[in-house]
């Protein structure tokens, strides 16, 4: 198809034919009547397809539709033979460190933590692995990973998997650069409203899309049909969500770096951001996730998240609402090397001056503490 992908997540999986409804029902029945393929509802929905139709048709591959992000990971995890080795980012969204911690402690499988920003050490981690599992931009830290050079470093035969969630498949297409399966959480820049979960993966190999669809129908983590109606109509409009945030991102970014509070910003957008070259090659923007260490202690960060007005102090991220969060009050992510007073930041699409004012009266606190230390 010749159009560009913002066209796409429009006119994407939309029926045709005279009379042909452009709006996608909500199909909420448990079961069928006998006589086709379709017997019950966990083995298949008309809403999860059309949302799956078009995700898939974005990524180039077969999507399945997950009640989560983190049940689409452990359907992917579940890929790997029993005592299969894993290499994994030391520091990624702690739902899915959390996830191979519990798999490993239990024998299930082996995992090799490293810095996925480190392709070489990737590289050496890859050698004799069933699976590699990349999350770029990983979640805190912003870590770009280098999805071609890990393809190129890998076993035959193994899985390269990459978490997508930050980039969204406007930004960035892993199977193009040689990824398996591409994971999303839709419960953050797909649904994009913070009104729903969802999880999906695509696979570039339609046998490891029915093996998932399997998975989906054994275990059980079916998505809900509203769920599904509300992360395609959520999906139609990422193209201009995104454009705002980014815009937004990029500039607060800026401002952030030269913030006498602030001691670092990662953001790949940011020329002297250690994964400024790859993010340009790899990605067709830089999103609009950012963090940010303020001077001072966790309770000076603390503070910040306090005082903000026009964002919000909450978790998750992706909507159109900034949301604020100090990561490291989670034990995992303190765990996996989650600096104390890094701040992360899901840019929304409100005005940036608004958002810039409301983080520069926020960051007063550690103003003060970064005075009191001079
Ligand atoms: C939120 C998130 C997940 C988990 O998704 P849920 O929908 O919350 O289960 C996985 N990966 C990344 C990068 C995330 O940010």
């Amino acid at each position: 198809m010749a159009e560009r992908v913002e066209t796409r997540l429009v006119t994407g999986g939309r029926a045709h034919g005279p009379g042909a409804p452009l709006g996608q029902s909500v199909t909420m029945s448990s079961t069928y009547r006998l006589g086709a393929e379709l017997e019950y509802g966990r083995d298949g929905n008309a809403t999860w397809a059309a949302l799956e139709g078009v995700i898939g048709e974005l990524e180039g591959g077969d999507a399945v539709a997950f009640g989560s992000g983190l049940a689409a990971c452990a359907a992917v995890l579940d890929a790997v033979p029993g005592g299969g080795t894993v290499v994994a980012p030391r520091s990624a969204y702690h739902g899915f460190t959390d996830q191979l911690r519990a798999r490993e402690s239990v024998g299930r499988l082996t995992v090799r933590w490293v810095d996925i920003a480190d392709a070489q050490a990737v590289a050496e981690a890859a050698s004799g692995a069933a699976m590699v599992w990349l999350e770029t931009p990983s979640n805190p830290l912003m870590a770009i990973a280098d999805i071609a050079a890990a393809d190129a470093a890998r076993d035959p035969g193994s899985l390269l998997v990459v978490d997508s969630t930050f980039a969204t498949p406007l930004l960035q297409r892993p199977i193009e650069h040689g990824a398996d399966i591409v994971v999303h959480s839709a419960t953050k820049y797909i649904g994009g409203h913070a009104d729903l979960l969802l999880g999906l993966a695509i696979c570039r190999d339609p046998g490891a899309a029915e093996a998932l669809w399997e998975v989906r129908h054994r275990e059980g983590a079916i998505p809900g049909s509203l769920e599904a109606f509300l992360a395609l109509r959520g999906l139609r409009t990422l193209g201009v969500r995104l454009e705002r945030a980014q815009s937004n991102a990029g500039e607060l970014a800026a401002r952030l770096d030269a913030h006498p509070a602030v001691s670092r910003v990662r953001y790949p957008g940011l020329a002297d951001d250690p994964g400024h070259a790859v993010a340009s090659r790899q990605m067709d923007g830089y999103g609009a996730m950012l963090s940010f260490e303020t001077l001072g202690d966790a309770a000076t960060a603390d503070a910040v998240c306090e005082r903000v007005r026009v964002i919000t102090a909450a978790t998750s991220l992706g909507g159109i609402e900034s949301l604020i969060e100090r990561r490291a009050r989670y034990a995992s992510e303190r765990l996996s090397g989650t600096p104390p007073t890094l701040l992360r930041l899901s840019v929304g699409i409100e005005h940036v001056e608004d958002l810039w004012s409301d983080l520069d009266q926020a960051l007063q606190p550690a103003v003060s503490s970064g005075a009191a230390a001079r």
